[in-house]
């Protein structure tokens, strides 16, 4: 029996097999497979936990097949932490069966800061050799596993860290905050860390940005790679207590979350690290939740914006950090601006980290309902609060040769407060 699974029993037998989680599962709508959905993974939970099934390839793809949206954690009437549930058995599986290849190579760079800034950079170069240019992106020109049609962004040409000084100060702080950008704004968006930094700087906060920061872990978590998140998340927890700042601030809401909740959970059994971790947790905010109950947007810096737009909320922000709505309000704050809410803001767009590279017919099934919400609203700019929705969702509107543009909440107030109208584009910082 795994004492990965043992230990979140509790959880496994609070299921009541009611089945409300099927009425929520982006995958479940999209398969209609038993398996896929929550009831059917903490069942197969269970029987592992009971000996009945053994740890097999079969059952690796069907734990796999999770966006961790955690859409049935909200739905379920029982509270059973299917997304924590998930992890375990990833975690299990990955010690039973070992990891496949292409996890350990993303693991061992992903936990290498100085290994994976040189492998960004080498990855900018071979961008341009293996994929071509087109009107929203860059495409594959050979199959180097990726479908050919994808569009993805193209890697910044100067990463956030060559770009954002350490400390960014103002005159008479109210507040001085550390941000913490995430691998996807610092090698994809830097944009998004600048307008975070005008943002703030115009309240009076100051901003400094600790470049040894490195991924927060999560992509591991995910995969199952425990321990080495675990050294990761102990790594942040002194650099971000050494900073002395009186709060950090995350763009994404999967490194929101890590520090939030999976910090102190990673670290709870080590002495040296947990009380630092729980005060990590305590004290990080997502740019939504800091611009609405920290220090509240100032509606008299915001200039007007001729832009019809709607947002989508990412997962781990709305349900995740609890933050649901938060972003909404703020945006709708914007003069001339006019926001037209999708149907479901807080339906998964099917991004998850890497699953849509994994699958990425599935992800598209799962996207392709909010494009339709997208289309549905007539509006031109999608705003969202993640980097890795914000890929998914350019890559869909490519596809359906959708014209709207996709912004980060924290870009879009820039917009508003500084009159850019281009991403990076503040106070003349590229
Ligand atoms: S909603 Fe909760 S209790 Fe009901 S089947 Fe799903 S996981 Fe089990
Ligand atoms: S986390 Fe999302 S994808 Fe996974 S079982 Fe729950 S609802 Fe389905």
């Amino acid at each position: 029996m795994s004492n990965r699974l043992k230990s979140i029993e509790h959880e496994i037998i609070k299921c009541m097999k009611c089945g409300n989680c099927q009425a929520v599962c982006p995958l479940y709508k999209e398969t209609r497979a038993e398996n896929a959905v929550a009831r059917g993974k903490v069942q197969l939970a269970a029987a592992v936990l009971g000996g009945k099934l053994d740890y097999t390839a079969e059952l690796a793809h069907r734990f796999d097949l999770c966006l961790t949206c955690m859409a049935c954690v909200s739905n379920c009437p029982c509270g059973v932490r299917v997304d924590r549930v998930v992890l375990e058995a990833r975690a299990a599986l990955a010690e039973k069966r070992g990891l496949p290849l292409p996890h350990r190579v993303a693991a061992a760079g992903l936990a290498r800061p100085a290994l994976m800034q040189m492998g960004m950079k080498a990855a900018g170069v071979t961008q341009k050799l293996l994929f071509k240019r087109g009107e929203r992106g860059m495409s594959p020109r050979f199959p180097v596993g990726l479908d050919l049609k994808r569009v993805l962004p193209a890697l910044a040409k100067k990463d956030l860290k060559e770009q954002l000084p350490e400390k960014n100060a103002v005159q008479n702080p109210v507040m001085r905050v550390a941000l913490f950008a995430g691998c996807v704004t610092n090698y994809v968006y830097p944009g998004v860390g600048l307008a975070l930094v005008e943002v703030l700087n115009r309240h009076g906060v100051e901003v400094v940005f600790p470049k040894e920061q490195h991924c927060c872990g999560a992509p591991l978590l995910i995969h199952g790679i425990k321990d080495t998140a675990k050294e990761m998340a102990a790594s942040h927890v002194h650099m971000f207590d050494a900073a002395g700042v009186d709060a950090v601030v995350t763009v994404c809401g999967t490194c929101g979350e890590a520090f939030r909740h999976h910090y102190p959970e990673l670290l709870s059994g080590r002495a040296k690290d947990a009380g630092k971790a729980l005060a990590l947790s305590g004290r990080t905010y997502d740019i939504a939740e800091f611009l609405t109950d920290i220090v509240p947007l100032d509606h008299t810096l915001l200039g007007p914006l001729d832009t019809h737009f709607t947002y989508h909320e990412p997962c781990h922000v709305g349900r995740g950090l609890g933050a649901a709505g938060k972003a909404e309000k703020l945006l709708k704050a914007i003069p001339r601006a006019t926001y037209s809410p999708m149907q479901d803001p807080g339906r998964c767009c099917g991004g998850a980290g890497s699953f849509s590279f994994e699958h990425y017919k599935l992800a598209s099934q799962v996207l392709d309902r909010k494009l339709s919400d997208i289309s549905g609203t007539g509006a031109g700019v999608v705003v969202t609060g993640c980097g890795s929705c914000r890929i998914q969702l350019n890559d869909g509107l490519a596809q359906r040769k959708m014209p709207q543009r996709v912004l980060h909440t924290v870009e879009m107030l820039a917009h508003s407060i500084t009159g850019a109208r281009e991403e990076g584009n503040y106070n003349g910082r590229q």
